[in-house]
């Protein structure tokens, strides 16, 4: 045997060494914390061990045999990425049939222990991984063993794993929830490798939901830092049949007792900070808090009196002037929805409309606000006024299919011409709505309705769409004027925009104009209108008209 012939060899030999080695230990990771069947460790590391005796008792090393040892060392590997089902390597097939014949029935041996597992219902197809009921009786266990230990509960979950599902389908979902959660056990098994603290449980608790029980931590700081290790451990990319995918995962963290006392009480408690970590752009983890807590049960409440609102009567409609800053006239009003709380006074649209989007409660307040607004205008129409009246709509609203009927019909029953109403869509529900929205849109504006672009500035707008889409107006968020005045930068921005606005032939609404030097500095950029305190605050309707009169009342005195 020449040199380089040896050296491979003895680096074959070496990294099939460490290959049998490495696999004997992720398995034992892998068994240990997931605390699968004893028999199956055992029959594991005594064949593995077999594996290793049978090759240096009965081979001399050659250069075939190394490649042979390096391609089992390989397959044995592949157990991390959960492959407990391809034969032994063709090589090792070839070179030393008895050693194949070994490994196969090693891995049925396996699979029939896993198999056995899974017939009792304890744990999950997919991973291998204890299942939630599993989880949480030996959590259960495990904190009642722990005594008064402080103990953690982590809830992973995968930020964008849906996106794989429908992309790639089911099966390389499901292998790539097999690596994340041998991903999991890496980080978990360096982190408290060598500690004498008990083992912590990984389970599967349901589609790309992981969690973890620790029966004991040393403290605060040390289990926030296996969940940071954990989260940028899933954000490293992962390579799936020949693509890189990213995924990232949001962590909630609670400690007992402080969190709660009880298996259940933590699985709250971490679920509760996982979804404030996905609130906050994923990727990252989030610890328990008492305000969290607060926040989620003002929610629920929220939730809860929200849905009778509409029949309660505690929903109120402000307006706001908007004022030509050519004329000095108002040229139109928005309306703006308040909550008469019957606990906490009125409260500001912010702190409901968000959650009655999401509930879907939206729908039932929009229709309200709509009605509202008929019955405004009705009267103003009776007293012979023409003033255009905003209102906002939420792109929810726009998935309910008969919205654009509901609001022919509602204004139609007040006799009031679309001539007089205003349609508020953000920037980005405009940039968003569908071609058949936008299509109803513009039949809409047809009849005589106007349409605004409302907070823009916020979003991104496609300037395609933003020359195309039906519109009369545009609103400038308060984000792009608050700093007009101070800055030659917020200056240039407002000029570029107020030019790329008129160059589409729409009319510039500014919003929260809070003094006369942004006003001034507005008209002087060449924008039409301003809406904001330095002029006049949203108004329940009998103030609105005693402002109105007043304001009229000046003017004809000027
Ligand atoms: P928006 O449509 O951008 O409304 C303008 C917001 O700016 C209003 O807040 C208004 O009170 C406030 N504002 C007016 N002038 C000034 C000013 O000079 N300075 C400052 N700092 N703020 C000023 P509001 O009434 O709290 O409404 C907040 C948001 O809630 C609205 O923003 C709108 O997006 C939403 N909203 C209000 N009413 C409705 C509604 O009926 N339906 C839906 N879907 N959303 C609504
Ligand atoms: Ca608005
Ligand atoms: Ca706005």
């Amino acid at each position: 045997m020449n040199d380089g012939t040896a050296q491979k060899v003895s680096n074959a030999l070496l990294s099939g060494a460490a290959g049998v080695a490495s696999f004997l230990f992720s398995l034992a990771a892998f068994l240990y914390i997931t605390e699968l069947d004893k028999q199956i460790v055992a029959s594991l590391v005594a064949g593995a061990f077999c594996l290793l005796i049978s090759y240096v008792a009965s081979e001399r090393p050659n250069s075939e045999s190394a490649r042979a040892l390096t391609a089992l060392a390989e397959r044995l590997l592949a157990v991390e990425d959960g492959d407990l089902t391809s034969p032994a390597p063709a090589i090792l097939r070839e070179t030393n049939p008895k050693l194949a014949a070994a490994v196969d029935s090693l891995f049925e041996e396996v699979r029939a222990s896993i198999e056995n597992a899974h017939a009792l219902g304890m744990y999950d197809p997919v991973t291998s991984l204890p299942n939630r009921l599993h989880f949480r009786s030996e959590a259960d266990k495990m904190l009642s063993v722990a005594g008064g230990a402080r103990s953690a509960m982590l809830f992973v979950d995968l930020d964008r794993f849906k996106a794989v599902n429908d992309c790639l389908g089911h099966a390389r979902g499901d292998q790539l929830l097999v690596m994340v959660a041998n991903r999991l056990r890496v980080v978990v098994t360096a982190e408290i490798g060598d500690s004498a603290l008990p083992r912590p449980l990984l389970a599967r608790l349901a589609g790309d939901e992981f969690t973890l029980f620790f029966p004991e931590i040393e403290g605060l700081a040390e289990i926030e830092m296996i969940s940071r290790r954990m989260a940028l451990a899933i954000s490293e990319p992962f390579q799936l049949q020949g693509h890189s995918i990213d995924i990232g995962a949001s962590i909630g963290v609670a400690v007992s007792p402080d969190h709660g006392s009880t298996v259940e009480g933590l699985m709250r408690a971490a679920d509760l900070a996982m979804y404030r970590a996905k609130a906050r752009g994923g990727g990252q983890h989030c610890l328990f808090s008492e305000e969290l807590k607060r926040e989620h049960q003002l929610r629920v409440e929220t939730e809860q009196a929200l849905t009778d609102v509409v029949p309660r009567g505690q929903l109120r409609l402000a307006l706001q002037p908007q004022m030509s800053l050519t004329t000095g006239e108002t040229t139109g009003v928005e309306a703006l929805l308040r909550w008469q709380h019957p606990r906490d006074g009125i409260r500001a649209p912010a702190t409901f409309i968000p959650i009655a989007e999401q509930t879907g409660m939206i729908g039932e307040i929009g229709d309200w606000v709509m009605d509202q607004v008929a019955i405004i205008l009705s009267g103003w129409r009776r007293q012979g006024v023409k003033r255009r009246l905003s209102f906002n709509i939420s792109p929810r609203q726009l998935d309910r299919v008969d919205f654009f009927t509901r609001l022919r019909h509602t204004f139609a029953a007040h006799d009031v011409p679309l001539s007089m109403i205003e349609l508020e869509f953000t920037e980005t529900a405009a940039m968003q709505c569908s071609e058949s929205d936008l299509a109803e849109i513009a039949a809409l504006r047809a009849e005589g309705a106007s349409i605004a672009i409302d907070d823009f500035g916020t979003g991104y707008s496609n300037l395609a769409r933003l020359r195309s889409m039906p519109l009369d107006r545009v609103k400038l968020d308060q984000s792009l004027i608050a700093e007009i005045e101070t800055s030659e930068k917020a200056r240039v921005v407002v000029q570029a925009v107020v030019h790329l606005i008129k160059g589409v032939d729409c009319e510039i609404v500014a919003e929260a104009v809070e003094n006369s030097a942004q006003a001034d500095l507005l008209r002087a950029m060449g924008c039409d209108t301003v809406q904001g305190y330095v002029f006049a605050e949203p108004m329940f309707e009998d103030e609105f008209n005693a402002w109105l009169a007043n304001a009229d009342g000046k003017r004809s005195v000027a």
